[in-house]
């Protein structure tokens, strides 16, 4: 048996060694590091993919949420509201741009934004709601857009970790994650599910107004050469980044497949244990399992981590702590009673190895090594 890794990019990449080595030997050729045809060639790639009017792509998801709020003109002290149990980048920029971040607690099944606590949280300063996407499935947009509408809030979707995700809307339309509200932000991080070799990132939007804004704003606020007009930032995606997602884009549903069958299969192994429960998937999303992540009953989660460590089986802790009790973004306004789901999450799930090249031998040799542990 091949060693199990969290995330196998070496596995993934020897399958399109040939034309991604092409693809950079192509870019070096060319000297055409910043700007050159290849970003605008993925650019117009990931329009299609993802039906959306304008992607516009940057050096990394963290830059597409601050560069999408910078775009939205928030102001310091307007109230945005997120969840809870996150990646921190998603609270950390909405924190730099000195804007106020409401942090609201998740559904304990789905891990995604709780409708319910989006509702209580909303004042007369909240400007712009960000729901995450998180681990591969959409949260409930439609119910999120009608808060919106509601009380004309704008939406940012943080779509990391689900983009090639499907939503499907109640009279049928279905739409890509990330083009569904305001606008959409993802990260090609490696270990993302289309990831590149370095960093990178995009912005999706259908505005065409809020397009223009945004594509000066990652250039230093120019929309003329030398001429200023907002304060901007620099915020690229390089050639070289680009080619290599425009060859990996393409098989973006192919490795979104390979991750749903992996989830299958141990979805299957775990049917019969009352002890583990098993990614719940909503009925209006398709999931492309960017973590497999599992939630236990009854059994000690961080034996279960470290006796996985010692069987040489890689494992994640998505995440240990809640934003709001970080040191960074704790505040007295919060009150713990608001956050269950959250608070228990942390201290019962856990996430497998999860990947494109998962082999089923590896797979059971998980699965056995955690039904004998929590039997
Ligand atoms: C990875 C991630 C980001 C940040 O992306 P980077 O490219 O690493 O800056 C933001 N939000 C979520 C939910 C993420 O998983």
């Amino acid at each position: 048996m091949n060693k199990i890794q969290m995330v196998d990019l070496q596995g993934q990449y020897k399958k399109i060694q040939p034309q991604i080595d092409k693809a950079l030997t192509d870019v070096i050729s060319s000297a055409a590091f910043i700007n050159g045809p290849e970003v605008n060639n993925f650019q117009e790639d990931l329009e299609e993919y993802l039906n959306v009017k304008h992607v516009i792509p940057c050096a990394n998801g963290t830059d597409a949420l601050q560069i999408a709020m910078m775009g939205l003109g928030l102001n310091q002290g307007d109230e945005v509201i997120t969840v809870d149990f996150t990646f921190a980048a998603t609270v950390e920029v909405i924190a730099l741009l000195k804007l106020t971040p409401v942090l609201i607690d998740v559904d304990i099944n789905t891990f995604n934004m709780n409708i319910e606590a989006l509702k209580k949280a909303i004042t007369p300063k909240t400007k712009a709601i960000v729901p995450v996407h998180l681990f591969g499935q959409c949260a409930n947009m439609e119910a999120i857009l009608e808060v919106a509408a509601e009380h004309n809030l704008f939406v940012i979707e943080d779509t990391a970790q689900a983009i090639g995700a499907d939503y499907t809307f109640k009279d049928g339309t279905v739409k890509k994650a990330g083009t569904i509200g305001d606008v959409g932000t993802t990260s090609f991080f490696p270990s993302k599910n289309l990831g590149c070799y370095g960093d990178g990132g995009a912005i999706f939007t259908n505005d065409d107004d809020l397009a223009y804004i945004i594509r000066g704003v990652v250039n230093h606020g120019m929309y003329k050469r030398y001429y200023h007009d907002v304060v901007g930032v620099n915020s690229r995606l390089d050639s070289m980044q680009a080619a290599i997602l425009r060859i990996k884009l393409p098989l973006l549903d192919v490795y979104c497949e390979a991750r749903k069958n992996a989830a299958d299969y141990y979805n299957n192994a775990f049917l019969e244990c009352d002890k583990i429960i098993t990614p719940v998937t909503s009925e209006f999303t398709s999931h492309v399992f960017h973590q497999y992540t599992l939630r236990l009953k009854d059994v000690d989660r961080n034996a279960l981590h470290q006796h996985l460590l010692d069987n040489n089986i890689p494992n994640a802790i998505y995440y240990p702590v809640p934003l709001h009790s970080q040191k960074a973004y704790a505040d007295t306004r919060y009150n713990e009673a608001d956050f269950n789901a959250t608070n228990e999450l942390i201290q019962t799930v856990i996430s497998l190895p999860m990947h494109t090249e998962l082999e089923k031998e590896q797979q059971d040799f998980i699965i056995k090594t955690i039904l004998n542990f929590v039997k």
